[in-house]
Formats: structure tokens, C-alpha cells, sequence
């Protein structure tokens, strides 16, 4: 007989899994980690039972949060990424050969094992580029001092509560600007609105609060339920959410990168957003000054 997971999701909302064998499974200092093989998903990583990364979709979530910021500004060569410890987001942002280095600061060193042991799928390329490195330590103190700038910093964390809670405050945001470039960019994992409106709307104003624009965009992931997945951004000087089409086309087309949801198409349209979803962060998403990348 089958073995099910349990995903508590939101108040009087569970999602199983059916489990045909177990990678892993182990409590690391910071969470419980768990890893299955699933018939619809694959590979299917879960922290604290809350799916984290699963190999059947990984790249709509991890395209998504790369390459929006990445072929916006078009010339990026230092990003970090905070959390991320299944390294698929790294993964894509080495796509990019602009890039000569990406950093990525993760809380959980068993996340990262674990990820390399059983999702090469996704993430193998990554510990073979000497531009990939990786620092384990938690995010908010890495930042707190932190004296480098960067082109990007992409935040790829787990939901707000526990040690990732300070990744999605103001204070957080104010220490990733001071180390952002000019034409710097920020994109972080902002929930799925219609389960967790509150820590969405608060996400995106805290960003607002911080930066001269900001604003969020949409993706659907089949794995992470409850309709769109939002991905927070900011930045000084840059507009996402307004590209010069031409540019971005050629940028994309100039890459050669064969992506499978990520097209200069998909990326004007994450930023329409349905009234639902716009509701609660009106007064914070961008003005309509400023210049597109
Ligand atoms: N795509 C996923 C999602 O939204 O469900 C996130 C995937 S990634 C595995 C999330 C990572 O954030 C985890 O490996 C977790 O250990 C890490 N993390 C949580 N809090 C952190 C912190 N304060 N500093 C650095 N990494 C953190």
C-alpha cells in the first residue's frame, strides 16, 4: 500500500503526497527534511512538510525568479542569492554568461547535501562552476555586515516563519539596498496570494517602503497550490515591469538559453496582475515614472 505525505498548507487545507520511496529524511538543526519520489512530481523536497522543490516543476518556479530581474537589466555579473539550498535557482542564473559570480548564503548545510545527493537533476552543473559559491550562514547576519555590491540579489526562502521570518521585513530590505549597484535589483519569494494574503501584501510593502520602485509579479507552479505564486521585486532605477520589448527580445534571443517558461512574452505578462491579487498591495507596486530596462 502506498505511503502519503502530509502538507498542512493553510487552515483546513492538506496536501498528500502519494510516497513510492523515501530519499531521505532526517531533522537538521534547523528543520525537519524530506525527500521523496512521488509519480506526478518526482523528486519532491520538503522542509518542515511545507514543498519547497519539486524536479517536474522546478523550472517555472526557478526561471521565473532568475531570469525576470536577469534580462531586465541585461548586464549582470555579481548576484547573490539567499536561502535557495536546492540550488536549482543557481543553476539558472549561471545560464547567464554575463555572470562571473554568484554567492549564495544558506542557512542549512543538509538542505545543500541533500540537494546535491539526490537532485542532480537540477543542480549538477552547479558545483561543477568555479563561479558558484556557497557560505552557510544565516542570511540576515550575512547581509547585516555585508561591504560587497551586487547586480542582483534574488531572495529564494522558505515561507515567513522561523529563521527566514527577518527575510521579509524592511530592515532586511534596507541592508540588501546598501549593497545593491546602481541599476541593482532585488526579487524575493513573496507566497501565494490567495492562501496567504497577508504575508504577500506585507512582503511587497515592505519592499515599497524601501526602494523607489517596487512591485510584484505572477507565476503557476502546479506544486505550490493555491493559484499564483508571487515573486516580490525592487530595485533604485530599474523597471521590471516595464521592458523595451525589443531589447528584451533580443537579449532572450541573444542567450540561446532553451527555457521552458521563461520567453520575453511571459515576462510582460507576469505583471498584470487579476484584481484579487492587486488589491492588496495597491498604493505600493510601482508609479508609472521611471525608466524600463
Ligand atoms: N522555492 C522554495 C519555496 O519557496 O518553497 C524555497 C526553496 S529553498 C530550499 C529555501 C531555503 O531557504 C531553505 O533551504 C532554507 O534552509 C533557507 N533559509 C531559510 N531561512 C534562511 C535564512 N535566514 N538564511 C539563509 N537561508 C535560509
Amino acid at each position: 500500500m502506498t505511503d502519503w505525505t502530509e502538507e498542512l498548507l493553510a487552515p483546513g487545507l492538506r496536501l498528500s503526497y502519494g510516497v513510492n520511496r523515501v530519499l531521505a529524511q532526517t531533522h537538521t538543526p534547523h528543520q525537519q527534511l524530506t525527500l521523496i519520489e512521488n509519480d506526478q512530481f518526482g523528486r519532491v523536497m520538503l522542509l518542515d512538510g511545507v514543498t519547497q522543490v519539486t524536479t517536474a516543476d522546478e523550472f517555472i518556479y526557478h526561471e521565473m525568479l532568475a531570469h525576470v530581474p536577469l534580462f531586465a537589466h541585461g548586464d549582470v555579473r555579481d548576484v547573490l542569492i539567499i536561502g535557495g539550498g536546492d540550488c536549482g535557482l543557481a543553476e539558472e542564473v549561471l545560464k547567464h554568461e554575463s555572470v562571473r559570480r554568484v554567492f549564495q548564503v544558506e542557512i542549512d548545510v543538509a538542505v545543500v547535501s541533500s540537494a546535491r545527493r539526490h537532485l542532480g537533476a537540477i543542480n549538477a552543473a552547479v558545483f561543477e562552476d568555479e563561479r558558484f559559491h556557497l557560505r552557510i550562514e544565516d542570511g540576515v547576519r550575512f547581509v547585516d555586515g555585508l561591504t560587497e555590491s551586487f547586480d542582483a540579489v534574488l531572495v529564494d526562502s522558505t515561507d515567513p516563519i522561523g529563521p527566514a521570518a527577518k527575510l521579509f521585513s524592511a530592515e532586511f530590505y534596507r541592508n540588501i539596498r546598501r549593497c545593491l549597484r546602481v541599476r541593482g535589483v532585488l526579487a524575493v519569494q513573496a507566497g501565494v496570494p490567495f492562501l496567504q494574503r497577508e504575508a504577500f501584501a506585507s512582503t511587497v510593502s515592505n519592499l515599497a517602503s524601501v526602494f523607489k520602485f517596487a512591485g510584484c509579479y505572477l507565476l503557476a507552479s502546479p506544486s505550490y497550490i493555491g493559484g499564483h505564486l508571487a515573486i516580490g521585486w525592487a530595485s533604485d532605477c530599474l523597471r521590471l515591469d516595464r521592458p523595451s520589448v525589443d531589447r528584451l527580445e533580443q537579449r532572450v534571443a541573444k542567450s540561446g538559453l532553451g527555457l521552458r517558461y521563461y520567453s520575453s512574452a511571459m515576462h510582460r505578462a507576469a505583471f498584470v496582475l487579476p484584481p484579487y491579487i492587486a488589491e492588496p498591495v495597491k498604493g505600493c507596486i510601482a508609479r508609472p515614472e521611471g525608466a524600463g530596462p
